[in-house]
């Protein structure tokens, strides 16, 4: 038996595997994932691949996979992997589905609180002497405000509990999920339309897939179209949101702030037209990777590896 990880587990998993199969059955490699023909090599003869989102299995690699019975998804969000090839090859692909969700739903809510106060970065001046508090002193407080969210599953539902808990009004978008179904209810949020969580919402946050349905989801016509001075947050994946116009908003004022986490390029390439917009958190897709999320993404990857195999 020989699994391989890719990128980055938690050591504790790893060692779960190491110990259920043999140290010398585990090839783990934080960094494989940068070195092709390693991998390729790697992948040639094991029966299950471990990845987060950054090795593509598809093609080529996908071929090199002759004996994989398992590829195990350290995260959500399948786009990184050739599901319907793997469908084809009998591999079954599994994902983390809903361990890192809170992780990615409390990175909303602070950067949603801290972009609508618009009053956190203010450091550099501050300990340069300048003291711009009339400037900073009309930040917006988050009770009362509304959350608008596009996709309302495992993470827009967690997302919607900690506003609900601070006092927003929610709203969603999720057309796949039924009026009836509970969670509506439960957690209180109005199901809405894509243009009434546009128009109506203070901070709009984005918990979709990247398919050919939210591709551009968010373009230049629909960022335009939102509240004035409203707040945008992209944790899902890059493409969804046109983020050239959504830093045009911003510099125009239209958009009140925005964090992306997630880029249609990543690394995102250096853009020098970016630098010195305000109110703008960019982070590198990190939304979902929080030390105690690591753990239990693994933790549930590696049990279930394990399951598939033994
Ligand atoms: P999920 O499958 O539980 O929920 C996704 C929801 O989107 C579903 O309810 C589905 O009905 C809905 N949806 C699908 N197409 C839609 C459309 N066209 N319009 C509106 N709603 C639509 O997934 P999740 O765990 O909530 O994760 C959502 C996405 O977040 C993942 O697909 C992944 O790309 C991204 N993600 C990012 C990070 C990060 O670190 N930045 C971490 C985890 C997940």
């Amino acid at each position: 038996m020989r699994i391989v990880i890719s990128e980055f587990m938690d050591e504790a998993a790893v060692d779960t595997l190491r110990q259920r199969f043999g140290a010398a059955a585990v090839h783990y490699d934080a960094n494989l994932v940068d070195h092709p023909a390693a991998l390729a090599t790697a992948v040639a003869d094991c029966d299950a691949l471990i990845v987060r989102n950054r090795t593509q299995v598809r093609g080529a690699l996908l071929d090199t996979c002759a004996k994989v019975r398992v590829i195990g998804r350290l995260g959500v969000g399948l786009d990184n992997i050739d599901v319907a090839a793997c469908d084809a090859r009998a591999i079954r692909v599994i994902p983390a589905t809903g361990a890192n969700a809170l992780a990615v739903a409390e990175y909303v809510i602070g950067t949603a609180m801290l972009l609508r106060r618009a009053s956190y970065l203010s450091t550099g001046e501050v300990s340069d002497g300048k003291w711009p508090r009339n400037r900073l002193s009309a930040g917006r407080e988050t009770a009362g405000a509304v959350m608008g969210l596009i996709g309302f599953g495992s993470i827009g539902q967690l997302t919607a509990r900690l506003a609900s808990a601070l006092g927003m009004q929610v709203i969603a978008y999720d057309p796949a999920l039924p009026a009836k179904h509970p969670a509506w209810q439960e957690i209180g949020v109005r199901r809405a339309s894509l243009d009434e969580v546009t128009v109506d919402a203070d901070v709009i946050s984005l918990h979709v897939p990247l398919l050919d349905a939210t591709r551009n989801l968010f373009d230049a016509g629909r960022i335009a179209a939102m509240k004035r001075g409203a707040v945008l947050i992209n944790t899902s994946r890059g493409g969804i949101v046109d983020e050239g116009a959504a830093v045009a908003a911003l510099r125009s004022g239209a958009l009140g702030g925005a964090a992306l986490d997630v880029f249609e390029q990543e690394p995102l390439p250096a853009m020098a037209g970016w630098t010195g917009c305000t109110n703008l958190i960019l982070t590198p897709h990190i939304a979902g990777v929080s030390f105690e999320a690591n753990v239990r993404v693994s933790s549930m990857i590696a049990a279930a590896v394990i399951d598939v195999l033994q």
